[in-house]
């Protein structure tokens, strides 16, 4: 066979050349609706790489963008991995000192930004150490005043570049993305994707036993390209020759769903928490979904009622995935078999799904020995496959896989005898609230700063919207009469408005495991947490 590699550029070079004429259409930062094609993308793209190879950007180097999803931020996917570099997508919600960290020591040269996400950079960069040139996402028109030094407007140095720009030659194992997760305690770790392990991810996305995508499909990502590396969409969009929908920065349920009718959107990608508050738009406003036929949804478990809801009253039907910036996002999607009940079909769609080919699940034991798939034994769910990490970036000291080179997930679930995994629980301390981070521990040590506190405890309790919020319990010091409403108000101080608990509560002592760290499984049991709200426990 022909030894050909797998890269990135071989994707928007086979959509222009196949698929030429079908549609980016993107609601841009300023508002407007933008259209063009994927011939026009690679035009572009291969003059943004044109750009950054006269600016110095040598392969292998870094470049952060922090954009919403829209035309001008697809284009950066194929032009900075088009010349070997890599592109780190930076996720503009982290907090400034996160965001700062993960710039410097991914040592990113250039950030590209667009309008909605500069700002961010204005607030940290004193702060950041590397950074040579900032580049704009947007027109001459919109170029928006900044205190920043070295600022290119995209569009403005695009012009002149070369739109026959050779892509450069690259092994298919040379680095393409790099995505850092904070989904544990300390800071955030860096993913670095392969040309290869994205253009394989892509191919299964395609798949029917993943997304299932065609060029008779018009794709909307809601989910970020920020979050694990855009869920392989920048790339399968354009792989699969479907019409890609970009909704920008605007999250409102109205925007969306303008999109979703007007744009014939048939596929659409989106944390549970954006299903649930679709839903009720669609409530209030008695309206439907137009041609939309599948909802994936994923980096949390949807409620059982929204995907019942979804393929009852809409016609949609939602396969539910599972996965982390470590495994290139989903590598698991549950679809229920042919001729199965109603009951067993639901039963099988709120699992997280089979692993698509590609990728392995499986669950081990305390001791590491795999569990032998059946009902009713959890333990700790260990994957591998050709795209997931190996390890963190510049991280040697804080392993990815086990001593059998299998990922740490850190969830716990079990895989049943119908070979779907079912996710009961998670060993990392966190929490995951509408598809973000919360850190526990960051906001124990936040109330525990406190001077009338002794101890404090971070627990994720169920909500209805948010999927999970945080819920504080706390030890008051001996005589201090300090109330919950002191103490939140001391948090919102410290801490973002949407990390805020939803409640604090007092209790005499926090209870503590044989090795000294806080219980929190006794914790969740004493603080039994209802649908209705929180709190039981001795207050
Ligand atoms: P991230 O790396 O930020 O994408 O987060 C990955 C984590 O989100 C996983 O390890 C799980 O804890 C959680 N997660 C992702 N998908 C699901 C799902 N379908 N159901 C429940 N939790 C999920």
């Amino acid at each position: 066979m022909q030894q050909r590699q797998l890269t990135i550029s071989s994707i928007i070079d086979y959509a222009a050349q196949v698929f030429g004429d079908a549609e980016v259409i993107s609601r841009t930062i300023e508002g407007p609706i933008h259209r063009y094609t994927y011939r026009d993308c690679a035009r572009r793209a291969r003059q943004f790489a044109h750009t950054l190879d006269r600016l110095g950007l040598k392969p292998g180097d870094r470049v952060g963008g922090a954009s919403w999803n829209h035309y001008r931020y697809l284009e950066t996917f194929y032009g900075v991995t088009g010349i070997g570099a890599i592109l780190h997508t930076i996720n503009p919600r982290l907090f400034t000192e996160q965001l700062a960290y993960t710039v410097n020591h991914a040592e990113d040269r250039f950030i590209i930004a667009d309008a909605a996400c500069l700002p961010i950079f204005e607030a940290c960069r004193d702060l950041l150490k590397g950074v040579e040139a900032y580049i704009v996402l947007t027109d001459a028109a919109a170029m928006p005043n900044t205190g920043l030094q070295n600022v290119y407007c995209y569009d403005e140095i695009l012009q002149g570049a070369d739109e026959q720009f050779p892509w450069r030659e690259v092994d298919e194992w040379t680095g393409s993305a790099l995505c850092y997760t904070s989904g544990t305690t300390g800071d955030p770790k860096g993913v670095l994707y392969s040309h290869r392990s994205c253009v394989l991810n892509a191919y299964a996305f395609n798949t029917p036993n993943g997304v299932g995508v065609g060029f008779k499909d018009a794709l909307m990502p809601v989910v970020p390209f920020f979050h694990g590396n855009g869920w392989g969409i920048p790339f399968a969009g354009p792989m699969a020759g479907a019409n890609l929908v970009l909704p920008g920065c605007d999250m409102e349920m109205g925007k969306l769903h303008e999109l979703i009718v007007g744009e014939d959107v048939t596929v659409a990608l989106a944390v549970p928490t954006v299903w649930l508050s679709m839903l009720e738009h669609l409530r209030q406003t008695g309206s439907n979904l137009g041609r939309l036929a599948k909802i994936v949804t994923g980096g949390a478990a949807p409620p059982r009622a929204m995907i019942s809801e979804y393929e009852s009253d809409y016609g949609v039907t939602i396969s539910h995935a599972w996965g982390m910036t470590e495994t290139s996002a989903a590598t698991t999607y549950s679809h229920p078999p042919n001729g199965v009940s109603e009951k067993a079909a639901l039963d099988i769609r709120a699992t997280q799904g089979r692993p698509v080919y590609g990728s392995e699940i499986r669950v081990v034991d305390d001791a590491d020995k795999p569990i032998v798939p059946e009902f009713g034994t959890p333990g700790e769910i260990r994957a591998r496959g050709y795209w997931v990490a190996s390890d963190y970036y510049k991280t040697p000291d804080k392993p990815a896989v086990d001593a059998n080179g299998w990922l740490i997930t850190g969830d716990i679930g079990l895989i049943g005898s119908d070979g779907n995994l079912r996710l009961t629980d998670r060993t990392k301390d966190v929490i995951k609230s509408g598809g973000e981070w919360i850190s526990s521990i960051d906001l124990e040590n936040a109330a525990a700063g406190h001077p009338d506190i002794v101890e404090a405890a971070v627990i994720a309790v169920p909500h209805e919207r948010w999927q999970e919020r945080p819920f504080l319990i706390v030890v008051r010091r001996q005589g201090s009469d300090v109330t919950a409403g002191d103490v939140l108000t001391w948090l919102s101080e410290r801490v973002a408005k949407w990390w805020l608990p939803e409640d604090a509560v007092f209790i005499n002592e926090i209870p503590h495991t044989g090795t000294g760290k806080i219980d929190k499984v006794a914790l969740r049991k004493q603080f039994a947490v209802g649908k209705s709200g929180f709190a039981t426990g001795e207050t």
